[in-house]
């Protein structure tokens, strides 16, 4: 009798074998309702076989075999081994992670016809800048696979590069994949690509969409019908029939990494998509990830270069450096930074002050015993919110009321220590009481509604003074702003992760961006203790470059990625000796022994040592060589999954971990 091999939801490296009357391989791709245990479960057919390598006594019939979807396609299960064997997750999370939640469900919800796309008018397109024009040109998008990093600083037009690519895709028949870091910020874009196309059918996949509206965008693209799809990381598994391109917008953006459940990076899958499926791939960015200037300079991605703003009249930002050392400061603010924002509003202009750091203050401390507001389950300190009078880890999200006394000596004189943008809001209200303050933050904007909301007011001039975290940071094109006051950037500079100055470089790139954008020229101020560290010289310079060159060779020299390739063991445990215990087993695996290419560190507590009431450890694996890594990976998993772990340990692998 044939025999289904089913994928299922369940961290297990195999699939489940079902028996089927009267199967045939023309089921592979659809789904399946089995039984499992002592329920059901949703999985999808990745085979249908003659014999199962498990005796017939012990399969189970499947119970129905859905087909109101067509066949997931051939490409669909290739893309997902490829996952499952670069990521070391289970093939059946994998495939089942790539549909929507509607399509997973045994008691789906009556489905209501899709809404008809509302036509307007083609928005005008501008004449393309030369290098703009050489950029396109450069790309083959009937040549079969290439990869192309497009290097354009802020304001160069790199948008209106990949609507011109997206127009030539259309109109050869082919579908377009967008990946963009966050859609709720970029709402502009979102709006730029419907107005080009207004017939395209544009449907967005994020995961703020409700289930049926995500299932509905899941299926017109996976029917062909949507020709462009903009999603965030979780799109690059959508199945496209027509897929001609695909395009990674900013593409150096942390959120393109899952960090939970599978670990997988967007953009690196996105790379061998485009390669599995023979067609160009484009990744763009005013500050590349440093792997993917690294890939540009060796050649393996073709380097489009936009050096110049489009719009000639906007010309980059004048950054200058202050030094704070010498400079009387009053909450954290020199009078540099006073004076030029006081110009700004003199004028009608806006300003914006960058601290990337939310809350009132960081911590709530007490100056007669030492006390200070420790999150209770994690290893960090509690965040002092005023606003809503509350002390909240930013880890876990536990919260508490703000105590009136030290909880342990009882002092009444316990102080918010260092700030945060609501403090910084406040005290910048005071010094300029006409000012219309708005704080962009995370706590302050909750919603996509909340964000049009805020866009409105800069747009509309109704705030004089932004107070933000890097959520301003990103692709905002706001025409009044001409003056962007940096503060609290030294943390990073000498922060123990080694990513941490790439991250504060394209940070401070992006947000220098933001200023001088249309015929007001722009002016970034960056307060300092060290107003001669190479990184605040390039970034007065606009020198992207010069700094990538410089961490480059600062990283190979210590032998960092991407000169060598890591992966991370985790565990996780009530406590950590249990979870360092585990590590040490798994570091002394015979599996370590026979791949002598790869490094074996010991294991250490992670940075942030203990979450929600889970203490965790990591180990880190590493390898001069990408085969030699992916070799030992398999092997060393299998093995893990031998070990005997204590009953509350859980533990995962993550393939090129950005954080640790
Ligand atoms: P980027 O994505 O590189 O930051 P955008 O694509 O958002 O840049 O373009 C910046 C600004 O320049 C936008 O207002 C856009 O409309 C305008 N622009 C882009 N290309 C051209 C062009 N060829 N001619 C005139 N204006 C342009
Ligand atoms: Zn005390
Ligand atoms: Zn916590």
């Amino acid at each position: 009798m044939p025999v289904l091999r089913v994928a299922l939801d369940l961290p297990l490296h195999r699939f489940f074998d079902y028996v089927e009357n009267s199967a045939s391989t023309a089921e592979i791709g659809l789904r399946v309702r089995v039984p499992f245990g002592r329920g059901e479960k949703i999985g999808v057919i990745v085979d249908v076989v003659d014999e199962s390598d498990w005796p017939a006594a012990q399969l189970k019939p499947a119970i129905e075999i859905l087909r109101d979807l067509s066949p997931l396609p051939a490409d669909f299960f290739r893309l997902c081994a490829f996952a499952s064997s670069y990521y070391q997750a289970a093939p059946g999370e994998v495939i089942m992670q790539a549909l929507p939640a509607g399509l997973k469900r045994l008691d789906p919800p009556a489905r209501r016809q899709a809404r008809a796309i509302k036509p307007t008018a083609a928005a005008a397109r501008p004449c393309l800048t030369a290098e703009q024009a050489a950029a396109i040109a450069a790309i083959d998008l009937s040549g079969g696979f290439s990869a192309h990093l497009l290097y354009g600083v802020t304001g160069s037009g790199k948008t209106e590069v990949y609507l011109r690519l997206i127009e030539q895709v259309l109109a050869s028949g082919r579908q377009v994949l967008l990946l963009v870091p966050e859609i709720n910020l970029t709402p502009q874009l979102e709006g730029r690509v419907r107005a080009r196309f207004p017939e395209a059918g544009v449907i967005s996949l994020h995961s703020e969409l409700a289930e049926a509206a995500r299932e509905r965008n899941w299926r017109a693209a996976f029917a062909g019908q949507a020709s462009i799809v903009l999603g965030t990381r979780l799109a690059i598994f959508v199945p496209l029939p027509r897929l001609g391109l695909i395009v990674v917008d900013e593409e150096h953006d942390a959120s393109f990494k899952q960090q939970d459940g599978m670990r997988y990076s967007a953009r690196d899958v996105a790379v061998f998509r485009a390669h599995q499926l023979g067609i160009p791939v484009l990744l763009g960015s005013a500050t590349p990830a440093l792997e993917s200037w690294a890939n540009a300079q060796g050649g393996r991605y073709r380097l489009l270069t936009l050096k110049e703003r489009a719009n000639p009249a906007a010309v980059l930002p004048a950054v200058h450096i202050v030094d704070t050392r010498r400079l009387a400061l009053k909450e954290g603010v020199g009078e540099p930074l006073l004076a030029a924002i006081r110009e700004r509003l003199a004028r009608g202009e806006q300003s914006l002050v960058f601290l990337n750091r939310r809350g009132y203050a960081p911590v709530l401390a007490c100056p007669a015993c030492g006390w200070v507001s420790r999150c209770t389950r994690c290893a960090a300190n509690m965040v002092l919110h005023l606003a809503d009078r509350r002390l909240r880890c930013h880890h876990c999200g536990c919260e508490h009321r703000i105590p009136r006394s030290c909880p342990t000596c009882g002092n009444q004189d316990i102080h918010p220590f260092g700030r945060g943008t609501q403090r910084l809001e406040g005290w910048l209200q005071e010094q300029f009481p006409e000012a219309r303050i708005l704080r962009v933050d995370r706590d302050a904007v909750k919603s996509r509604k909340q964000w049009e909301a805020v866009l409105e007011r800069i747009y509309g001039g109704a705030a004089d003074i932004l107070v933000g975290t890097q959520m301003l940071a990103k692709g905002h094109d706001f025409p009044k702003l001409t003056l962007v006051g940096v503060l609290g950037a030294d943390a990073a500079l000498f922060a123990a992760d080694w990513r941490a100055p790439e991250r504060l470089f394209s940070q401070l790139m992006q947000v220098a961006g933001r200023a001088g954008r249309a015929e007001l020229k722009g002016e970034v101020v960056v307060q300092t203790q060290y107003p001669d560290h190479p990184l605040f010289t390039a970034l007065a310079a606009h020198d992207y470059r010069g700094f990538a060159a410089q961490q480059l060779a600062e990283r190979e020299q210590a032998g960092f990625p991407p000169y060598t390739f890591q992966a991370v063991l985790r565990a996780e445990a009530p406590d950590m000796a249990a979870a360092i215990a585990f590590l040490q087993q798994a570091a002394a695996l015979p599996a370590v022994a026979g791949h002598p290419k790869v490094m074996i560190y010991d294991p250490v507590p992670m940075k942030l040592a203990r979450l929600a009431n889970l203490e965790r450890g990591q180990l880190l694996v590493e390898s001069a060589s990408r085969p030699a890594l992916q070799a030992f990976l398999p092997d060393w998993r299998e093995a893990i999954e031998g070990l005997k772990a204590p009953a509350r340990l859980r533990w995962h692998i993550e393939v090129d971990p950005l954080e640790f």
